[in-house]
């Protein structure tokens, strides 16, 4: 299968995707290695996962190459591989915390006779399906608690950017016990779906419509989902902000990543008293940022990862200007040396019934949208079926939260934008169709791969028969 290049538009790479007969067999190499996993101590484990994050520093420069090529971008890239051995790291030191915490051993219960052990056992085979926008981040995210709670792993990153496989399986096998226990596999759409039927808990994160098939798969194979899907969030400047610094902050959450981050703002909603000097500020900033084209090494912001992302953003804005909406800056996708590009887009006189305000873009476009009155703006950012997360902007938190806590999105970002992605110790939901199951952030993160076990230990003479006998006395 050909991969293609987002700064080039050629493909210059290639991956021989696993079919189902390969998963299986793949699954059964990782199940038969677990129970000696589940078996060692919390803390020993977390000793592994320590020498994990050592292989991967020391891997560093093949991951980064591989990641930069994968996405078009170095910066982020940068911050994808440097995170990733903090992340083990930090689920290696509370894994054993956690677990201690919450087992529970020889607890009295309401029968004086009775005593109660909670155990944590984990689901044997952990599986995740990631998509491309952050390749290594969301290919890891779950993985890692899964692999500190005992599960095995195994894991298919999108077809899109498949190029770190190979070195991140190299730091893998640095740690012949956790080779063991963790895969990480080149694959399609079939393969995530062979995936899914091997595995006993599945970790998906990608578009609706896949998820969609995810879970109606897992049903069928009767494995909990848990789903982290797309999101069309909005942010709220009230007429109590400051204009041109919240400007800024919506420019950032916004176009970060090209605007390929489930998180980014995609809708902003202003007051209308600040609208006007909130639009020339955002303008002006959106002028200013530079692709990283044609020097890598310069530049704010990359190419599409996925080519015919471009074109989708692209019939969005057609069908926004054709609907009457005003675009200020950016508004054409450009094909520089082979890689699509779009400058920031800030549209005005965008109305809820065209696409860039109702569905999903990832890309760097922004719709601002006055308004007159707070009920009104908290009822338009409600107006989705999508719930990830949203922003408030306003001259104080309270006054801000006062309007937080009545959006329907999991997490809201007070006074910031998008900050889902930096806080991982925030327990958040997905709201409506952006997604299902437990949160990946906070302690969730980790107990989600248990399933609880309790023994039950009668200490006493247990009841006879005749204690249920309808003649029995009372
Ligand atoms: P996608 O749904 O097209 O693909 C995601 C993954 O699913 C890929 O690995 C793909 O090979 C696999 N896949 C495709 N069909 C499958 C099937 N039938 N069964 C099993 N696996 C299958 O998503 P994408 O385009 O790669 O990613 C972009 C989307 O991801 C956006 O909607 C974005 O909002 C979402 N996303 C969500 C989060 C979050 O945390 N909520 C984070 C990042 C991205």
């Amino acid at each position: 299968m050909k991969v293609i290049n987002p700064r080039t538009g050629e493909a210059d790479y290639q991956i021989a995707p696993l079919d189902a007969t390969a998963v299986q067999a793949e699954a059964k190499r990782l199940r038969a290695a677990q129970p000696a996993w589940t078996a060692l101590a919390p803390e020993e484990r977390s000793a592994i996962l320590h020498l994990w994050a050592e292989a991967v520093v020391a891997h560093r420069q093949p991951l980064l190459e591989a990641l930069t090529l994968d996405t078009g971008r170095r910066r982020i890239s940068e911050i994808e591989v440097d995170g990733l051995p903090g992340t083990i790291r930090r689920w290696a030191d509370l894994a054993p915390r956690l677990i201690a915490q919450h087992s529970r051993d020889n607890q009295p219960s309401a029968h004086p006779t009775v005593r109660n052990s909670t155990r944590l056992v984990p689901y044997p085979l952990f599986g995740a399906i990631a998509p491309w926008n952050f390749p290594i981040v969301l290919s890891t995210i779950d993985a890692i608690p899964a692999l500190a709670a005992g599960c095995a792993a195994l894991v298919k990153p999108s077809e899109v950017t498949p190029r770190f496989i190979a070195p991140l399986m190299e730091t893998v096998a640095k740690v012949p016990e956790l080779a063991a226990v963790l895969s990480f596999i080149e694959g399609d759409a079939a393969t995530g779906q062979a995936l899914v039927d091997a595995v006993d808990y599945v970790c998906f994160t990608g578009s609706v419509a896949t998820g969609r098939k995810v879970a109606e798969a897992a049903a069928r194979a009767f494995i909990p989902a848990n789903l982290e899907l797309g999101g069309k969030d909005p942010m709220i400047v009230l007429e109590s902000a400051d204009p041109v610094s919240a400007a800024h902050l919506a420019l950032r959450a916004s176009i970060v990543a090209t605007g390929q981050a489930c998180q980014s703002i995609e809708r902003i909603y202003v007051a209308r008293t600040i609208y006007q000097p909130f639009l020339d500020a955002l303008v002006e900033a959106a002028q200013k940022v530079r692709l990283n084209y044609p020097d890598i090494a310069m530049g704010d912001i990359g190419p599409f990862i996925f080519g015919p992302q471009g074109a989708k953003v692209q019939a969005q804005i057609d069908e926004a200007v054709a609907m009457g909406a005003k675009v200020f800056t950016g508004g054409s996708v450009e094909t520089l040396g082979g890689g699509r590009y779009l400058r920031p887009t800030v549209i005005a006189d965008a109305t809820s019934d065209m696409g860039v305000v109702r569905d999903e873009t990832f890309g760097p476009v922004l719709p601002v949208i006055a308004f007159d009155d707070v009920e009104d703006a908290i009822q338009q950012a409600n107006d989705s079926v999508y719930g990830l997360s949203a922003a408030v902007i306003a001259a104080t938190a309270e006054e801000a939260e006062s309007v937080a806590v009545r959006l329907e999105a999991g997490a809201v970002s007070i006074n910031d934008g998008s900050m889902t992605s930096m806080v991982w110790d925030a327990e958040n939901s997905s709201f409506k169709l952006s997604g299902m199951g437990p949160s990946r952030m906070g302690e969730s993160g980790l107990l989600r791969f248990f399933r609880l076990q309790a023994l039950i230990r009668q200490t006493g003479a247990p009841l006879p028969l005749a204690a249920y006998a309808e003649d029995a006395p009372r």
